[in-house]
């Protein structure tokens, strides 16, 4: 295929096509940007996907469905190594949107490992762009605003519990994250972030609310996406809890891209291996070890609990899903376990949510008399 033929597209993952379409368009490729994820995302994916692959393999293959419908013709994925499925997705994506008459180029990332020469290497056959210049300008773009959304959702996520009208740190972040996305330069990025940080800064905050803090961790696309976790953060927001979420895009670039020797600081999956060593003591993928370290992690931080999202039949998260009961037992946490997929219902995760944070309101209490508290929810 002729490089100025080439229409790219690429999956969908929360705010992730904003960064990447950012470089892309400084390469100057052709792209097509898939549709939000939406339940018609994830009925077109589970329609040709077998049953018990993972719910991110389904949502992959329906963005591919409909950008390949729209008119992409080179698809965009990356792979991770271990024992997780991600290491066949593109393969098997492949396959299946062959075996549907597509007509199309897959280019597969391996983005772990510190590969950012062989990444770049991929972008430049995708884009047909081999100036180092524009290569160069469209990381420092793309990565200023992986900073950038990282750090105003941060911000959401600290206030949305304690505002006085809800929802008016949401309008904020909407607006700052259009920004964001509209800024051509890293000097224009800074000031999206600069003014959305200055309106955050005038909401006004209900002291008086009792605020509890979780860490939610668990598998890494259910917990960037808000459609596929059901806007997890905006319904425990609801519920005065804080929500700290230790999988951040920004700091999985830096720690999947940069070589460990180039790294100044521990990253978050070094300290979960360190924090989840008396409980785990192999990587067996996915984000198995981070949730186990983030549990033992948040119970060292005194924090009032741990929400583990999943996709239901991830292998490395039924991993540290059956050893999660014994932490929390352990380390004196409650800790919940929620599995998503297609045929999950909002209104019973909401229940599970609520009957989870009267726990942690109860142990909360509890603690503050000086009795003894509970585990596992
Ligand atoms: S971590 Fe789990 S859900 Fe995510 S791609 Fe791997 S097997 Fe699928």
């Amino acid at each position: 295929m002729n490089s100025k033929e080439r229409i790219v597209s690429f999956p969908r993952m929360g705010n992730i096509h904003i960064p990447i379409s950012a470089f892309l368009r400084e390469m100057s490729a052709n792209i097509i940007l898939p549709q939000a994820n939406s339940k018609q995302t994830l009925t077109i994916g589970a329609r040709y996907s077998p049953e018990m692959i993972c719910l991110p393999y389904k949502m992959n293959l329906g963005n591919y469905v409909q950008a390949l419908e729209q008119g992409a013709n080179t698809l965009l994925m990356f792979q991770a190594p271990g024992t997780c499925r991600l290491g066949s997705y593109a393969k098997m994506a492949e396959n299946k949107l062959r075996e549907l008459g597509y007509d199309f180029e897959m280019i597969v990332f391996d983005l772990y490992g510190g590969k950012f020469k062989e990444v770049m290497g991929k972008f430049s056959l995708a884009t047909g762009n081999k100036s180092v210049t524009k290569a160069i300008a469209g990381v420092k773009i793309c990565l200023a605003k992986f900073d950038a959304l990282d750090k105003i959702e941060r911000e959401l996520l600290f206030i949305r519990p304690r505002e006085k009208n809800f929802a008016t740190a949401e309008k904020v972040y909407n607006k700052g994250k259009d920004l964001i996305d509209k800024a051509r330069t890293p000097e224009e990025v800074k000031t999206a972030v600069n003014y959305t940080m200055t309106e955050f800064k005038q909401i006004y905050l209900d002291k008086s609310k009792e605020i509890l803090k979780i860490y939610l961790t668990g598998e890494f696309f259910v917990l960037l996406d808000p459609y596929v976790n059901m806007d997890i953060e905006k319904e425990l927001g609801k519920l005065g809890v804080e929500v700290d979420r230790q999988i951040m895009l920004s700091e999985w670039v830096g720690q999947s891209l940069i070589p460990g020797w180039l790294r100044k600081k521990e990253t978050h999956k070094e300290r979960a291996i360190r924090t989840s060593r008396r409980y785990m003591t192999r990587i067996v993928g996915g984000e198995c070890v981070e949730t186990l370290g983030d549990t033992v992690y948040a119970a060292k931080k005194k924090l009032d609990g741990v929400i583990h999202a999943t996709p239901f039949n991830c292998i490395p998260e039924i991993i540290s899903q059956c050893i999660l009961p014994h932490v929390s037992l352990k380390e004196s946490i409650p800790v919940i376990s929620l599995l998503m997929d297609e045929h999950t219902g909002k209104v019973g995760m909401i229940t599970r949510l609520e009957a989870f944070v009267d726990l942690m309101r109860r142990n909360k209490r509890k603690k503050q008399k000086g009795f003894a508290v509970a585990g596992p929810a």
